[in-house]
C-alpha cells in the first residue's frame, strides 16, 4: 500500500541524512546540472529564513530502484532509507554548497551583514559574478578577464580601459561609499567611491550606473553596466584608482593580485609603468 505523508524536516537534518549515506537518489535521476547562480540565490533565500522548497521522498524506495549517491557525497554503503524522487537539483547544489564539496564554494561575508548590508550584498558575487579577495573584488565577471587584459597599458595616464559589450555588469572593486555619480563629456556616466582604504576608485563610460550618491557599496556588488558613453571610441569600461595620497596608481597591479587571490590596496600600488 502507498501512503503519502507531508512533514517539515529542518535542512540540517536532510543533510545530515545524505552524510550518513541514509538519503540517496534512485538511479535514473540525471546528473547535478544547477549552475552556482541558482545555488547561490538558493544558499541567500535560506539565509532569510525562506524554506528550501519540497522534496518528494520515497521511503524504502531502495527496494524499488537501484540507489546511487548525491553526486559528491559519500558513496553508498547499504540501502538507504529514502531515495530523492522530486528535489534532487537542489538537495545536491545545497549538500555541495554546505558541506563545501563540488566544483563552486560559497561565501557570506559576516561582516558586512554585522555592518547592516542586506543578504544582497553581503554575499560576494562569487563564480556568478566578481571575483572577490578580502575587502576587494575583480571589477567584471573572472570569465571576462585573464593577465594580458589586466597588464594592458593605459594610454597617457595610469588607468586601466577593458572593452567589454555595453550592458556587462560592472562590479565595486573595493568598499566604500559612492560619493559622486556624474554624466559629463569626459567620463560619461560613471561614478566615484570613496574607499575604506583611502583610495578613490573612478569608473567611466557606463550605460547605466545602478547605484546612488551616498550609498555604501561592498565590494562585488554591481554598480553599473558598462556602456560606450562620453570620451570613448567603443563600448568599454575605464577604471582609474587614486591612491589615500591622491596620486593615481596602477590599477593593472591591483588587479593582479585580486586574479591571483591576493587582497592588496592602492596605497602599495606602483604609480609608473602602466601607461603605453
Ligand atoms: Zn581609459
Amino acid at each position: 500500500m502507498i501512503q503519502f505523508t507531508s512533514d517539515q524536516k529542518p535542512l540540517t537534518f536532510l543533510l545530515d541524512q545524505v552524510d550518513n549515506r541514509d538519503l540517496a537518489l534512485p538511479d535514473f535521476q540525471r546528473s547535478f546540472v544547477w549552475d552556482p547562480g541558482a545555488t547561490r540565490e538558493l544558499v541567500a533565500s535560506i539565509v532569510r529564513s525562506f524554506p528550501a522548497g519540497t522534496l518528494l521522498l520515497m521511503q524504502g524506495g531502495a527496494q524499488v530502484f537501484a540507489p546511487r549517491a548525491v553526486e559528491e557525497a559519500p558513496a553508498l554503503n547499504g540501502q538507504p532509507s529514502f531515495l530523492i524522487l522530486d528535489g534532487q537539483q537542489r538537495m545536491t547544489s545545497l549538500y555541495q554548497a554546505f558541506s563545501g564539496t563540488g566544483t563552486h564554494r560559497y561565501f557570506l561575508n559576516l561582516q558586512e551583514l554585522i555592518d547592516g548590508f542586506d543578504v544582497d550584498d553581503a554575499q560576494p558575487a562569487g563564480a556568478a559574478g566578481s571575483q572577490i579577495v578580502g575587502d576587494y573584488a575583480l571589477p567584471v565577471s573572472r570569465d571576462l578577464l585573464n593577465v594580458p587584459l589586466l597588464r594592458r597599458p593605459h594610454h597617457d595616464y595610469p588607468a586601466w580601459d577593458l572593452a567589454v559589450p555595453i550592458g556587462t555588469p560592472v562590479y565595486a572593486t573595493h568598499r566604500g561609499t559612492v560619493i559622486a555619480v556624474t554624466d559629463d563629456e569626459r567620463c560619461g556616466r560613471g561614478l566615484v567611491i570613496a574607499g575604506l582604504d583611502g583610495g578613490r576608485y573612478t569608473y567611466c563610460h557606463a550605460d547605466a550606473v545602478t547605484v546612488a550618491r551616498g550609498q555604501v557599496v561592498a565590494a562585488g556588488s554591481q554598480i553599473m553596466r558598462s556602456g560606450n558613453t562620453g570620451r570613448s571610441t567603443g563600448p568599454h569600461l575605464h577604471l582609474q584608482i587614486h591612491s589615500p595620497a591622491g596620486s593615481l596608481v596602477c590599477p593593472q597591479d591591483l588587479m593582479e593580485s585580486w586574479y591571483a587571490g591576493r587582497a592588496a590596496g592602492p596605497s602599495t600600488a606602483p604609480t609608473t609603468g602602466c601607461t603605453s
